[in-house]
C-alpha cells in the first residue's frame, strides 16, 4: 500500500493565514482586498457540513468593536439579523429575588450570536471574497518565520508552503505562536482554575430582553437567548478543589446533585439536565499572555493565539477582530511591512493585557451575588459617583462594550476611579458614602464635569 507522500513544495504568492476560526476569516477578508491573495489553512474540516458541530451551542456578544469590524466587511445587517438584542444583565439571587443591571444607561443593548452560526456566515462570505482560498483538513505542523514557510500537513502527506506573510490566527492552542517563541521569548499558557459545560436550555420561563445569571458565589449558571427562543446555557465551576467542583463530582449523579442544589431554577426547567450533566464534555478555559506578536515583515499573531482571555466580559472575539483592524490600519498608514508589523504589535499588547485582566477581575462580579459588590463602602461610592457624575465616569462595561476606546485607557480610567474612591474616603470618612449628592459634589475636588481624574489630585 502506499504511504502519504512526504516532502511536498509548493509557492504560495500570497499570505497565509494559519487558522479559519472567526479572527482568521475576518483577517482574511481584511487583507485580500488590499494586498491580494490570501489562503487560510484550517485543520479542521469544514464545520459548514454535517450538521451542529460537536453539539455546541455558545453564543458570544458582540460589542461596537465587533460591529465596527463587520461593518469594515460589509457584513453587519447580514449578521445583525441572526443576533438577539440584550439590553442587561438579569442575576437571579439566592434568596429568590432577580436583579437587572442594564448594560448601558442609556439603554442600548449588546448583541448575542451564536458562535457557530456566526462562524458559517463568515465562511460563506470569505468564500465570496475575491482572492480568498480556504482550505480544510491542512494542520500547519511548523512555521519558518524567516522565509517565511509553513509546513502541512493533510490527507496525502506533508508538504512545505513557502509564501509572503504568515498570520497566526490558530487560538489558545497556537502552532504560529510557538514558533514565534522559540525566536524571542515563550509565550504564559495556562488554564484557569475554572471549567465549564455548554448546557441547552429551553425557552419560555426567561424574559428573553436580558442575559441570565445564577450566582451562587463559587459556582455560576448562565443563560443567552438564542433567536430560536431557546437559551445557551453554561455552567462555570472550579475544575479542582474543594466541592462544589469537577473534580469531586464525577460526571454523573454527583454532579446533578450539586446543580440541583445551587441551581434550584434551572433544575426545574431544563428536563434532561441530569443527562446533559453526565454527556456534555467539560472544557478548560485557557489564558495566552505573551509580549511578542509579531517577527520582521513575515509574521503577526491575532486573537486568541496572542491573547485568549476569560469569557466573563465577552471580549475575547471582539478583541481579535479589533487586532485585525488595527493590523490593516497600520499597513494603511504605511508600506513599509516591518514598521507596520512593529506599529500593530505596540498598539495591541498594552489593550490585550488590559481586557485580559478586567475579563478575569469580571468572573468575581458575576459569580458574587450583586448586594455583595454594593455592600461595601467602596462600591457605593463608587456607583453613587457614576450615577453623580454621567459625563464624567463611564462604567467600566459601557466603556468596554459601546466604544472603541482603547481597553488599556479603559482600565487606567477605572483605576483612577478606585483611587478616588480611596482618596475620598480616607479624606472625608465613611459618612460620605450616605451624604446628600450636594455634599459629595462639593468634596470633588474640581469642577467634575470640566477636569480629568488626574487633576482632582487623587493620582
Ligand atoms: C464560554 C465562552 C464564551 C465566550 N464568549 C465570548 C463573547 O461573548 N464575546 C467575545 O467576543 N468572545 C467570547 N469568547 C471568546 C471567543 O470565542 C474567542 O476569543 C474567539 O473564538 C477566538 O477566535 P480565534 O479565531 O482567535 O480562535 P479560535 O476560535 O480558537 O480559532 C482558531 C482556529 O485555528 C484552527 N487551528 C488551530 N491550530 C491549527 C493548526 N495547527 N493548523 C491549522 N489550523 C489550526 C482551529 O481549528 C480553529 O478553527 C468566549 C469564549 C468562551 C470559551
Amino acid at each position: 500500500m502506499r504511504g502519504p507522500s512526504e516532502g511536498r513544495a509548493e509557492r504560495n504568492p500570497g499570505i497565509v493565514v494559519v487558522g479559519g476560526g472567526l479572527v482568521g476569516v475576518v483577517t482574511a477578508m481584511y487583507l485580500a482586498r488590499r494586498f491580494g491573495p490570501v489562503t487560510i489553512l484550517e485543520k479542521r474540516s469544514d464545520p459548514r457540513r454535517g450538521g451542529r458541530g460537536q453539539g455546541r451551542s455558545l453564543t458570544v456578544m458582540l460589542s461596537a468593536r465587533g460591529w465596527r469590524v463587520l461593518s469594515d466587511l460589509g457584513l453587519e445587517q447580514t449578521v445583525r439579523e441572526i443576533c438577539v438584542p440584550l439590553h442587561g444583565r438579569c442575576a437571579h439571587l439566592p434568596d429568590g429575588s432577580s436583579h437587572v443591571t442594564p448594560y448601558s444607561r442609556d439603554g442600548q443593548p449588546i448583541w448575542s450570536v451564536e458562535r457557530e452560526r456566526l462562524h458559517h456566515m463568515l465562511l460563506d462570505a470569505a468564500e465570496a471574497t475575491p482572492g480568498i482560498r480556504v482550505r480544510f483538513e491542512q494542520r500547519v505542523r511548523s512555521v519558518d518565520l524567516d522565509e517565511p514557510a509553513v509546513l502541512v500537513e493533510d490527507g496525502a502527506g506533508t508538504q512545505r508552503l513557502t509564501c509572503r506573510r504568515v498570520l497566526g490566527c490558530d487560538g489558545a492552542h497556537s502552532t504560529a505562536r510557538a514558533a514565534l517563541a522559540a525566536r524571542t521569548a515563550p509565550a504564559e499558557v495556562r488554564n484557569l482554575e475554572l471549567a465549564y459545560q455548554e448546557i441547552d436550555v429551553p425557552g419560555g420561563w426567561l424574559d428573553s430582553r436580558t442575559m441570565h445569571y445564577w450566582p451562587t458565589g463559587d459556582a455560576l449558571f448562565a443563560a443567552f437567548p438564542m433567536p430560536s427562543g431557546e437559551y445557551s446555557g453554561s455552567l462555570f465551576m472550579r475544575r479542582e478543589g474543594p466541592a462544589p467542583s469537577y473534580a469531586t463530582a464525577d460526571g454523573g449523579q454527583d454532579l446533578y446533585e450539586v446543580f440541583a442544589d445551587r441551581f434550584p431554577e434551572p433544575t426545574a426547567a431544563v428536563p434532561d439536565i441530569a443527562e446533559q450533566l453526565a454527556t456534555k464534555s467539560v472544557s478548560t478555559l485557557t489564558v495566552v499572555r505573551c509580549d511578542r506578536w509579531v517577527w520582521r515583515d513575515t509574521f503577526a499573531l491575532l486573537g486568541d493565539a496572542c491573547h485568549a482571555m476569560a469569557p466573563f466580559m465577552g471580549h475575547g472575539m471582539n478583541c481579535g477582530f479589533e487586532d485585525a483592524r488595527t493590523l490593516v490600519d497600520c499597513l494603511d498608514a504605511t508600506e513599509d511591512w516591518t514598521a507596520a508589523l512593529a506599529a500593530y504589535e505596540k498598539s495591541r499588547i498594552e489593550d490585550a493585557h488590559a481586557i485580559s485582566h478586567l475579563s478575569y477581575q469580571h468572573y468575581h462580579i458575576m459569580a458574587n451575588p450583586p448586594q455583595d459588590e454594593t455592600a461595601h463602602d467602596r462600591g457605593v461610592l463608587r456607583k453613587r459617583l457614576v450615577d453623580l457624575f454621567p459625563d464624567r465616569f463611564v462604567p467600566l462595561y459601557e466603556q468596554c462594550a459601546f466604544t472603541e476606546e482603547s481597553y488599556a485607557s479603559v482600565l487606567r480610567n477605572d483605576q483612577r476611579l478606585d483611587r478616588l474612591v480611596e482618596s475620598l474616603l480616607s479624606r472625608h470618612g465613611t459618612e460620605l458614602v450616605t451624604a446628600s449628592d450636594s455634599r459629595l459634589r462639593a468634596c470633588l475636588p474640581l469642577d467634575p464635569n470640566t477636569v480629568t481624574l488626574e487633576d482632582s489630585g487623587c493620582s
